[in-house]
């Protein structure tokens, strides 16, 4: 029952609030209710960036699969390079990438070799062109070279028989260029997780509606639907937008039911306070369960996590900021956990504060702020003005969270703070 998980979770020692989770008690209770995805589909390499490895990827060959040259110049035995003085070798021929030299090279002899060729038999080192004296067929080197210089062996790179990349991984560009390496062309990726998403609210409109009216009194245009899909498409998830669902209970608990036989994560956003028209929480500990309701933070407190049959449930507050904060700290790390396994949280820095910061103690606090960094590399933040959880221009100024903890009560300029990139830092 709902009621149990709650009194299991690490409450923030307020007395007047004991089901109240702290942040990473949230995070932790979310991780554990999850399943990570385990159904793959197949598909070509060139369209599987950001998509999840289904199974290791092992080399069945070598790369570079031959020695050779990493230089344009002349390929030569090591052992003929000169103690002292110079030498001087007859140039008996030229190695070109994808058309080997096929001849034995002797001691006196070198072959003229590009980039990329397989090292002739009788070689081992590469003489950089610009470091020979050519005269006609001849070249003449000093003594200042190595054996072996210049030439990228067989298995370098990559090892026949290497687990070269692990199930699980999110794939890169640098992966993808990887696996092609490899010579393979399709390879299994986990399924994209499906999320289906609404938002709440008898005041909203939705944009691009057809009305062409003006807004009413008391209208707004929803905007965190819109939000919310572009946060969900950093995600590469399949998004299914359910639209505006009035704050009416029969409606919401139809939208649910909807939303839980499409989708793995169900993300909504609003009328989960406890206004009178906050039907989110009772429906879904009806037809579902809920696993916390309220999160020692700021903004973001009223967030419901729960579940629906085999789905997932984020109820995001309405408040446009407070949907950015917990879709990051919350869902975007859930999502990734679901399609991959793996736990990863959003990268932390620690920065000099360059303004005053008020917060009182209790609750951790998610402020926005602005990174940068001094000639000398030092990273320091500014606030972005307003911190109120409906300025969302706060947010769009901002590249980055200040994360002051529950301990913390007030920040003065100079101090340093625990900062957390969302965007780019230029
Ligand atoms: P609620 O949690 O439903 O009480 O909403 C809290 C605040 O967020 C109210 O001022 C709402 O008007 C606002 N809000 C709720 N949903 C949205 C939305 N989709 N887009 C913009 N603002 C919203
Ligand atoms: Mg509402």
């Amino acid at each position: 029952m709902p009621e149990r998980i709650i009194e299991k979770q690490t409450s923030c020692n307020d007395s007047r609030e004991p089901d109240i989770l702290s942040v990473d008690a949230a995070r932790k209770n979310i991780f554990e209710q999850i399943t990570p995805l385990q159904n793959s589909e197949k598909l070509p390499v060139k369209d599987t960036l950001n998509r999840v490895l289904a199974d290791d990827i092992s080399s069945s060959i070598n790369v570079p699969g031959h020695n050779n040259s990493a230089m344009d110049g002349y390929a030569i035995s090591g052992d003929a390079i000169p103690q002292t003085g110079t030498k001087t070798f007859t140039v008996i021929g030229t190695a070109y990438a994808g058309k080997m030299f096929s001849e034995k090279c002797q001691h006196d002899q070198c072959i003229r070799i590009m980039t990329g060729s397989v090292m002739p038999e009788g070689t081992d080192s590469v003489i950089m062109q610009e470091h020979v004296h050519r005269a006609g067929n001849n070249i003449t080197i000093d003594s200042s070279h190595t054996t072996g210089q210049n030439v990228r062996l067989a298995g370098e790179d990559i090892a026949i028989g290497t687990v070269v990349l692990s199930k699980g991984k999110l794939l890169t560009p640098a992966d993808i260029g990887i696996i092609s390496s490899l010579g393979i062309g399709e390879l299994n990726v986990i399924r994209r997780p499906r999320v289906a998403f609404f938002s709440t609210g008898d005041e909203l409109r939705s944009i691009g509606d057809g009305s062409n009216r003006p807004l009413s009194s008391g209208e707004i245009y929803d905007s965190n639907r819109y939000s919310l899909y572009a946060m969900l498409q950093q995600l590469n998830v399949d998004i299914i937008d359910m639209g505006v669902v009035r704050d009416d209970e029969t409606s919401i608990r139809k939208a649910l039911v909807e939303a839980s036989s499409m989708a793995d994560i169900i993300i909504t956003s609003g009328g989960v306070s406890v206004g009178e028209a906050d039907f989110i929480k009772p429906v879904l500990e009806d037809i579902g369960q809920i696993n916390f309701w309220k999160i020692a933070m700021k903004p973001g407190r009223p967030l419901t996590f729960g579940q629906l049959d085999n789905s997932l449930f984020f109820g995001l507050p309405g408040n446009p900021v407070s949907v950015m904060v917990t879709f990051y700290q919350f869902v975007q790390p859930a999502i990734r956990y679901l399609a991959s396994g793996k736990i990863q949280l959003p990268l932390n820095l620690k920065a000099i504060c360059s303004t005053k910061l008020r917060k009182r103690s209790g609750r951790f606090e998610f402020q926005r702020g602005i990174l940068s960094h001094t000639s000398d590399g030092l990273l320091t933040v500014d606030k972005t003005g307003q911190q109120g959880s409906g300025v969302l221009t706060s947010m769009s100024l901002a590249n980055c969270f200040i994360l002051l903890d529950e301990v913390n009560a007030g920040v003065e300029p100079g101090e340093t703070v625990t900062v957390q990139p969302f965007d780019s830092i230029i």
